[in-house]
């Protein structure tokens, strides 16, 4: 293992959002001091708040696509210091980044490329928030590492499969040419506290619909599946792999699939509200299956998730009351 040094200063771009904080959270436990960067356009600052008043974390605002963030980052932490940097900045649900289709494949192609940048000016670990999107509408079900996806380029979806696709080149290439010391993380459905209420997944919607007795929207028929991993879980597998010498991507997810009909069951049932359901039309290109072989994951980080479905929501649910 080539574990970080002990103390040492991890910059988590994207850390005003949903993973991110989750992230700084941990990193913050295990000792190491924090900084974030975000420009808020998608992340919250309340996510953070609880944050400010600890020592190891300062918050940076900024747009890593911006020419002026390796000065910004040098004003906030001593080079030297610096031991990672972890890309976790992007719009990542649907509606977000469908919302803001240049901004989302600027983050991902731009910004991943400052950050790696800067890794390199200070000697960095680089470690890379990818996707299960990259895998697309998949023809190989479960997936594993190896697949290499079926992506529309041109669909309306592209804008973020593409730019977490060409963030992976990006790595990959820096990793060949010039010995970037880089991770990366593929993410699978990840729910949780501090989700924006608004933010358009299957999980905060069906939530917050029961919350209000509204029906449960579903799209399409209900019958694509998804795989979702409780947020503590997937921050584990993460500092896993960041601590790891596993250079090549890695699945981060929880492996049990459902189907959304079964979705929307599982959370009346955890809620206790009679299940009442609106269908709607599914968005274009919307994946059909999705699930993680995560033999990898087991096999290289002795990871496996804790928390299965039920649970999580009723953790989450507790955390909005
Ligand atoms: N979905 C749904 N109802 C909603 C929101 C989403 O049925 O209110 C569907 C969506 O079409 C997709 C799945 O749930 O098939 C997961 O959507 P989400 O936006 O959470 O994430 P995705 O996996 O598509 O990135």
């Amino acid at each position: 293992m080539t574990m970080l040094r002990p103390g040492s200063t991890i910059v988590v771009a994207g850390g005003a959002g949903f993973i991110g904080s989750h992230l700084c959270d941990r990193l913050l436990q295990d000792g190491y001091r924090v900084i974030a960067i975000d420009d808020l356009s998608t992340g919250n600052s309340s996510n953070i708040a609880h944050l400010s008043a600890e020592d190891g974390f300062t918050f940076v605002e900024g747009d890593i696509v911006s020419d002026g963030t390796s000065a910004l980052l040098d004003r906030a932490v001593d080079r030297e210091d610096v031991s990672a940097v972890m890309n976790f900045a992007s719009p990542a649900s649907p509606p977000a980044y469908l919302e803001r289709p240049l901004e989302t494949l600027a983050v991902g192609s731009t910004g991943t490329w400052n950050l790696i940048n800067y890794a390199l000016t200070v000697g960095a670990r680089f470690f890379m928030a990818s996707t299960s999107e990259v895998y697309g509408d998949p023809l190989e079900h479960p997936q594993v590492e190896t697949y290499w996806g079926n992506v529309n380029p041109i669909g309306e979806r592209s804008v973020y499969d593409e730019a977490k696709r060409f963030s992976e080149a990006l790595v990959s290439s820096h990793q060949r040419s010039v010995g970037l010391d880089a991770r990366i993380v593929r993410i699978f459905n990840t729910y949780g506290p501090r989700m924006q209420p608004d933010d358009g997944r299957v999980v905060t919607n069906m939530v917050h619909q029961s919350l209000v007795g509204k029906p449960l929207t579903i799209y399409g028929d209900g019958s694509q599946t998804r795989s979702f991993c409780y947020v503590s879980d997937e921050v584990d597998g993460i500092v896993r792999l960041l601590q790891s010498d596993v250079t090549s991507p890695v699945n981060i997810g929880n492996p049990n699939e459902f189907t959304i009909r079964e979705l929307a069951t599982v959370i009346a049932e955890v809620l206790e509200v009679e299940l009442s359901v609106e269908y709607l039309p599914l968005p274009s290109d919307d994946p059909k299956v999705r699930q993680p072989d995560i033999s990898r994951a087991r096999e290289l980080l002795g990871w496996e998730p804790q928390v299965q479905l039920a649970d999580g929501i009723r953790r989450m649910v507790e955390s909005l009351r």
